[in-house]
């Protein structure tokens, strides 16, 4: 068991195409050694990281919200698919809808499916597909 700790530290370990950065928590500021690629990272993607190591309760209900946020991607992906202007629209809202300044969007992609992104009366971020195709014909008739 002591030789799979020791193990587990990295700083000897390192890689040739790797080097040892620092970043920084968002929220606590705590900093945190990162390896990173030898070509260097933006400062953006280095606090991201750091805040992914962090333990304060800020970090940790941020990583929650990240993990929800991943799941409702999954959800209008599998019913949208990828990358169609809909889901492309839907996942550009969850935040607006996850924090309560928008209550509900409807994309009306105009080939007859409507997409729904709304926060339930239970707190669940919830997707939904109809299918609005009317058939109809006219003809001139005065
Ligand atoms: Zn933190």
């Amino acid at each position: 068991m002591e030789a799979m700790k020791h193990m587990a530290i990295p700083t000897e370990k390192q890689l040739d195409s790797t080097t040892i950065s620092y970043g920084a928590c968002k929220f606590c500021h705590q900093n945190f050694a990162l390896e990173v690629l030898k070509e260097g990272m933006s400062e953006e993607k280095l606090e991201e990281l750091a805040t992914r190591k962090c333990d304060c309760n800020e970090a940790r209900n941020y990583l929650s919200r990240e993990k929800k946020r991943d799941k409702v991607i999954g959800n209008i992906v599998e019913l949208f698919g990828e990358a169609s202007t809909t889901s492309t629209i839907l996942i550009e809202q969850i935040d607006r809808i996850a924090s309560g300044n928008v209550l509900k969007v409807t994309v009306d992609s105009g080939n007859g499916y409507k997409g729904t992104l709304q926060m339930t009366s239970k707190g669940a971020l919830k997707v939904e597909r109809s299918i609005s195709r009317k058939l109809s014909k006219e003809e001139m008739y005065e």
